[in-house]
């Protein structure tokens, strides 16, 4: 069974994600280790960003959406104009995309010390086989020669890698085994139950039922939860579209449908939230297990 999260979450272990003086970025799970009798080695791993983390998960969604609706092109020639002359038009990008461009420099993914042109590759990587620093150097192969290369940036992303990439970089640094690295895990393999869950805009409220188990879509390595919504149904729902954040414990959908959370083609994205009159009654809410268990948002630290 998957038993090692749960004992990595629970324990002193943090997953962190640090350079070394070459700045070659590593993951590592380094131990805290606290020696109150001589009030010295107390050793403070960098936390991760976790804000920013989930912001880039969430705006890798956004933008392969913004893909599929052709508002990402690359640098084109317009059609001739009344005298026959052509321009170049530099394309489009989108605000999203931008601040992709922001975070993966702001959490360290694209290392300025490398020199892109080392790091080019060919063909398309199996990404899944990466790890943390070959990610990066990718990526930084990818953002810093688009400023060479006009182009290659829309390119990349309009190929799904750039979101592929940075999605694998979150994985390795959130989780072990696709499972977040800090959502302690039961001894029995279930979650806690009522732990809060917030839709993808936001609106909708929800609560773990507690159950947890693989992803049965073949292609997916993440994990399913049950989720109660306030609007009364109770859906299984893939990390790939959710994210944990231990400073609020709250889980929040980050892409996908607006409650399930679902992503994978072909659409519909899973279901919808029912109409607000059809909800429950608050009061029939928290008679259930999911609601009625007593965590509230537990403040860390
Ligand atoms: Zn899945």
């Amino acid at each position: 069974m998957h038993g090692s999260p749960a004992r990595r979450a629970s324990g002193s272990m943090l997953g962190a994600v640090m350079a070394d003086s070459g700045g070659v970025w590593r993951h590592r799970v380094a131990r805290i280790v606290v020696h109150p009798s001589d009030g010295v080695h107390e050793m403070t791993p960098p936390t991760p960003d976790y804000a920013k983390w989930e912001r880039l998960k969430r705006l890798t969604y956004i933008v392969d959406s913004q893909v599929g609706k052709g508002r990402i092109t690359g640098p084109s020639l317009s059609d001739p104009d009344s005298n026959g002359v052509r321009y170049i038009s530099s394309g489009a990008t989108t605000q999203e995309l931008v601040e992709v461009h922001q975070l993966v420099y702001e959490l360290g993914l694209v290392s300025p010390e490398h020199n892109w042109m080392d790091h080019e590759f060919q063909g398309r990587p199996d990404v899944r086989e990466l790890d943390l620093g070959s990610t990066g150097l990718l990526l930084t192969g990818i953002f810093r020669g688009d400023r060479f290369i006009d182009g290659l940036l829309v390119a990349k992303v309009r190929e799904g890698l750039v979101q592929d990439l940075c999605r694998h970089a979150y994985a390795l640094t959130l989780t072990v085994d696709g499972w977040p690295s800090h959502l302690p895990v039961l001894a029995d393999g279930t979650l806690r139950t009522g732990i809060v869950v917030r839709s993808l805009s936001g609106r909708l409220e929800g609560r773990t039922t507690g159950g947890r188990r693989d992803c049965p879509s073949r292609k997916c390595k993440g994990w399913l939860i049950g989720v109660h919504w306030c609007d009364g149904q109770r859906l299984h729902i893939c990390s790939e579209g959710w994210h944990y954040d231990p400073l609020t414990d709250e889980i929040h959908v980050v892409g996908g449908g607006e409650i399930s959370a679902r992503f994978v083609s072909p659409k519909p994205l899973g279901r919808d939230p029912r109409p607000k009159n059809e909800w429950p009654a608050r009061a029939t809410l928290l008679k259930s297990r999911a609601w009625s268990a007593a965590t509230g948002s537990r403040k860390k630290q």
